[in-house]
């Protein structure tokens, strides 16, 4: 699986690299929602949320947690938003997993209000049996 953030990985192609250890990179997004916009990446790729190693998953939020907090540090953030596009439906675009941390500065309206379905009893019912029935499997 190669994408365009194996290239930066490898140093192929330029990248404002912010943080790096044994697991993962974190660099500013080319297209910034706002100014400190940064993706932390595993260094060994995998797609998305559905195949990847949980250890490593958790160790990405981890350094979330950190490039948030020096956001703020530096006031480049009034507060953040912790955003991962699991799949093209999700609006993944790039297939190596990547969590976007995105600073938020007050009042910028930088993402509109998802709409929201419209859900019967009987709909939160087969949704919850569901999912109760998957998640004990
Ligand atoms: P997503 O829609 O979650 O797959 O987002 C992919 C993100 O990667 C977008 O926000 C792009 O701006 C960002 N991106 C793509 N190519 C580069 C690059 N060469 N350097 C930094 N960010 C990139």
């Amino acid at each position: 699986m190669d994408t365009i953030f194996s290239k930066i990985i490898n140093r192929e192609i330029p990248a404002d690299i912010i943080y790096e250890d044994d697991l993962v990179l974190a660099f500013l997004d080319i297209t910034p929602v706002n100014q400190g916009h940064t993706l932390v990446i595993p260094k060994k790729p995998f797609t998305n949320i559905f195949d990847g190693n949980p250890e490593v998953l958790a160790h990405m939020m981890k350094v979330a947690q950190k490039v948030g907090q020096a956001l703020m540090q530096e006031k480049l953030a009034d507060g953040i938003n912790l955003v991962m596009n699991n799949g093209e439906a999700a609006g993944q675009e790039v297939f190596h997993a990547h969590l976007h941390v995105v600073p938020r500065i007050t009042g910028d309206n930088a993402y509109s209000k998802p709409k929201r379905a419209s859900c019967t009893p009987e709909d939160f019912l087969a949704v919850k049996t569901k999912m109760v029935a998957a998640l004990a499997r």
